[in-house]
């Protein structure tokens, strides 16, 4: 079995707490792969390529809240749901073509591509004060989503 996380990036204020950062320390420890992505909402656990949840409850961090989410079986529902996701592509981060390390996360620009980025120097900035980060495009076949 092979588990994959994708969770919010640390410019989310409630995630960017030293407690919840210790709960994904936890987390990287016990998944194979945890790739940040920066703006994130969707809230979708795909299981064998065959039951799908989907809605907008956190199922890894509910609480008493009045969200809901929805359990879908079937390997063709599943397996269109992944592709529309880019699961495949998403699963793979590449290694920082600067640096050789594997802090990679995700972003999406407003036109809508996907970009990789090294967030190991995210904050380390140049002399123009910009980020320095690595950042290479990810390459979605067929449409731009
Ligand atoms: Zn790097």
């Amino acid at each position: 079995m092979r588990v994959t996380v994708f969770i919010r990036d640390d410019t989310e204020q409630l995630q960017a707490r030293p407690d919840n950062q210790s709960l994904i320390a936890d987390h990287r420890a016990v998944v194979h792969t945890v790739i940040p992505v920066n703006v994130m909402h969707q809230k979708i656990a795909v299981i064998d390529e065959w039951t799908v949840m989907i809605g907008s409850l956190n199922t890894l961090s509910q609480s008493w809240t009045r969200q809901a989410m929805v359990t879908m079986r079937g390997g063709h529902f599943a397996r269109k749901l992944l592709e529309h996701e880019h699961a495949e592509l998403f699963t793979r981060p590449p290694k920082c073509e600067r640096c050789g390390g594997t802090s990679i996360e995700l972003h999406r620009r407003t036109n809508g591509t996907w970009f990789w980025r090294c967030y190991d120097t995210i904050r380390k900035t140049g002399r123009n004060g910009r980020s320095n980060a690595w950042y290479g495009d990810v390459r979605v076949g067929r449409g731009k989503r």
